[in-house]
């Protein structure tokens, strides 16, 4: 782990990203709704591998992560979200 001298870099570039955004966008944006059905909108609160991304990271605020989750649990079993990916 500690020779990994380029994993520094790596959180520098990645952390501006994601928390910038502070506000919760669906607090900011009424017209947002979430439905398991919206994939595109739930598609920003998984990674790739289909982990749901966490709140700290993602800058929701409680009532609309817990909506988020709900929301892809829903869209997992229904399989409109996968819950895992082949690895990468
Ligand atoms: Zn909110």
């Amino acid at each position: 782990m500690r020779r990994f001298t380029g994993k520094k870099r790596i959180s520098r570039y990645n952390k501006p990203s994601f928390q910038r955004r502070r506000v919760c966008r669906f607090c900011g944006d009424k017209s947002l709704t979430i439905n398991y059905k919206n994939t595109d909108i739930l598609q920003n609160f998984v990674t790739e591998r289909g982990k749901i991304i966490a709140r700290r990271i993602s800058g929701n605020c409680a009532k609309h992560q817990r909506q988020i989750t709900k929301a892809i649990k829903i869209a997992r079993n229904v399989a409109i979200i996968p819950f895992t990916s082949p690895v990468v």
